[in-house]
């Protein structure tokens, strides 16, 4: 893997608008900081190697060694990523109700990893004030007040290396396709350190098309007069309804997407993975179902977790009918391409030349497939 410092990741990634704000090189040493989804160095650094570029989800990501580390083969042409299975699930008879975005697959898999603890810390996203803020939980009880999704891009993974720091060496996350990127890179130890251990036990990651801009986020709400203290939780139904719904403790209200979709951080446009494709498990919405998610099982770890979580009833697994599973491989296939083909127009991938870098390297037939 090319590996530089934080001088190219501010050239490659942070002025060239590509940061996602997953917050990977943030809290792992005193130079960069992250405040309201903005990533900024705080301190000049001029170390040629750093653990901020190394976890960036966009500074020379080699899809082929992180696949190849992670699930045992290089990246191959599927457009929902290496995966054992898929299937309907939703949360069991084991777990209350809560203010679930979907189904509740997420929350009842993190109760079910700390209430057996198979994870000593969990980071999820809560609200505070009304914004989105990454949180450290250790209390299985802690998981159902973080349900629900916030459309916003949180630096998630600077409270992960904050509970790295503070000592935790089992731990769960939350994450989008970004912060999922960042999570398996610190996993594969990619500086060779060799004090090294894995402190990522259980990663689920999201399904993601888009994510709001915190900044934009909160001009939106505010705009329409809404106190973002009061919102309840967001929601995109699936089409053709092309509106984002708000509730808040006054009602509901909905915004054209298109209004929202303007809205989102410019670094989603390079973003190929919409299934969140280096998770231990991710999960997603059942279009049409508003209770129900979709769960994708990676790992060999991923599938025994969601077994054993489905045997003492935490979860329901179900099939999952042939045609949500094309709608599924159909819109991952598109979110892939659109951004490939940008990627490459822009010189991103595979850039080879003295001093050239790129954000993403793969093998180019399997980029020709992907892209055809
Ligand atoms: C930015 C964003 C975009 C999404 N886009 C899509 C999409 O295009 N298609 C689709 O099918 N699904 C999408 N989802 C996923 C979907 O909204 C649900 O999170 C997922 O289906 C899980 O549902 P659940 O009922 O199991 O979640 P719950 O049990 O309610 O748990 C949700 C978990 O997500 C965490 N979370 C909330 N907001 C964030 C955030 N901003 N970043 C990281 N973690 C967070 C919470 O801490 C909580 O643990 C998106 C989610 C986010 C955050």
């Amino acid at each position: 893997m090319n590996i530089f410092g934080p001088k190219e990741l501010m050239e490659d990634v942070i002025l060239a608008g590509r940061c996602t704000g997953c917050g990977a090189c943030v809290d792992i040493c005193p130079y960069f900081g992250s405040h309201m989804g903005k990533t900024a160095m705080l301190f000049p650094c001029t170390i040629a190697r750093g653990r901020c570029f190394a976890s960036c989800p966009r500074a020379e990501v080699d899809l082929d060694l992180l696949s190849e580390k992670t699930f045992g083969a290089p990246y191959a042409e599927v457009p929902v990523g290496s995966h054992r299975k898929i299937f309907v699930s939703r949360s069991g008879a084991r777990i209350g109700n809560a203010n679930y975005q979907a189904g509740g697959t997420v929350s009842a898999l993190l109760s079910f990893v700390l209430e057996k603890g198979i994870i000593d810390a969990a980071v999820l996203v809560d609200r505070q004030e009304g914004l989105p803020r990454p949180r450290r939980i250790t209390e299985p009880q802690e998981v159902l007040s973080c349900a629900s999704s916030s459309f916003a891009a949180v630096p998630v993974i600077s409270e992960l290396n904050r509970a790295v720091r503070d000592g935790y060496r089992r731990i769960g996350t939350v994450a989008t396709p970004c912060q999922a990127v960042a999570a398996a890179l610190i996993r594969i130890n990619p500086l060779n350190e060799d004090e090294f251990i894995n402190p990522l036990s259980f990663i689920i990651g999201l399904f993601c098309t888009w994510a709001l801009d915190l900044r934009s986020m909160t001009a939106l709400f505010s705009g329409r007069g809404l106190d973002l203290r009061s919102v309840i939780r967001c929601d995109v139904p699936p089409p053709p309804a092309e509106k984002f719904e708000i509730v808040t403790g006054g009602g509901k209200h909905d915004i054209p997407l298109q209004e929202v979709r303007d809205l989102t951080s410019p670094a989603c446009a390079w973003c190929p993975d919409m299934t969140s494709e280096f998770a231990d498990v991710s999960v997603g919405m059942l279009e049409g179902s508003a209770g129900k998610n979709i769960l994708i099982i990676r790992t060999p770890f991923g599938e025994e977790i969601a077994e054993k979580a489905r045997e003492e009833r935490y979860i329901v697994l179900d099939e999952i009918p042939p045609e949500q599973l094309r709608n599924l491989e159909r819109a991952a296939a598109a979110k892939k391409r659109r951004a490939l083909l940008k990627l490459k127009k822009e010189g991103l991938l595979n850039t080879a030349g003295k001093g050239k870098r790129a954000c993403f390297r793969l093998r180019p037939e399997i980029l020709e497939k992907l892209i055809g």
